[in-house]
């Protein structure tokens, strides 16, 4: 079954040249689907256009994006503000900073939890810690009591990161989530996501400059180019069978480890 539907997607920002221009694609029910392309094709607009979260001038100015058939581009504010962070989660490039500087990682963290009813209070913390350790946040009890101004930019982010996930929502929107942490910390990052898929279900929808991530972690992946998604297939035929010249320039600018360019 589709989750989401996106169906000849139009944004446009006050230039009125589109940001994305008729984009379609469906994301089945427990898929993580990856959507690569090099920086301005539109894929931070596409994905940002899923929750309403468009900067300022920006605007789907045609087609629809279908969530458990509803068009989320018709929504009311308030209608879209119950689906988000409950249904639909989005976890932004730069999560850690938009912390609230003025409150403790645990009042956060309550706060977020407040707003999802599926489960007791004491279970999402344990969840929380729990989730605060697969970021490979060990001191989790001084991570809780901190604000974030105690914790480097690294460990903000993780803290971002888990807070989306403990969420578990439906669907989970990350854009280049992992791209400002260290390599090590990035690839259990990825790993855990995909964890997350496999034990809850959760659809994912990433936006990532890196292939080898995409390749590691989707089920299907989008390559966006000016706008346009140009590809759209399962991992093994973007990555072994491009159709696309653009496609096989962002395969082939992948560095090759160990005599292997993409692993799973
Ligand atoms: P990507 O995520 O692939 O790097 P973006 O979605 O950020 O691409 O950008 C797509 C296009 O939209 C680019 O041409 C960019 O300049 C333009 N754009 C992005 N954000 C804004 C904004 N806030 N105002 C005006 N134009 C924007």
């Amino acid at each position: 079954m589709n989750i989401l539907e996106i169906q000849n997607c139009t944004i446009c920002y006050q230039n009125g040249t589109p940001a994305v221009s008729d984009v379609s694609l469906s994301v089945s029910e427990g898929e993580i689907v990856s959507i690569v392309g090099e920086s301005g094709s539109g894929k931070t607009t596409l994905i940002r256009a899923i929750l309403g979260l468009l900067p300022p001038g920006g605007k789907v100015t045609g087609g629809s994006i279908l969530f458990g058939g509803r068009d989320l581009v018709k929504m009311k504010e308030q209608e879209i503000q119950e689906i988000r962070g409950h249904d639909i989660a989005m976890i932004f490039q730069d999560v850690g900073a938009a912390l609230d500087p003025i409150q403790k990682i645990k009042t956060q963290y309550s706060e977020s939890i407040a707003v999802h009813e599926k489960k007791s209070a004491k279970e999402y913390f344990e969840l929380a810690v729990s989730m605060l350790k697969k970021m490979h946040l060990t001191d989790t009890k001084r991570v809780m009591e901190s604000y974030p101004f105690e914790l480097s930019g690294g460990m903000k982010q993780r803290v971002g990161i888990a807070m989306g996930m403990t969420a578990q929502p439906k669907l989970l929107l990350a854009d280049e989530p992992t791209s400002a942490l260290d390599v090590t910390i990035q690839a259990q990052v990825v790993h855990e996501m995909k964890e997350l898929r496999d034990r809850y279900g959760t659809t994912i929808i990433l936006v990532t400059h890196n292939m080898g991530v995409a390749s590691y972690l989707s089920d299907k992946i989008g390559v966006m180019c000016r706008s346009h998604l140009v590809e759209f297939g399962s991992r093994d035929e973007i990555i072994y069978h491009p159709k696309e010249q653009y496609t096989k320039d962002l395969l082939e600018a992948v560095p090759k480890l160990g005599g292997k360019r993409f692993a799973r």
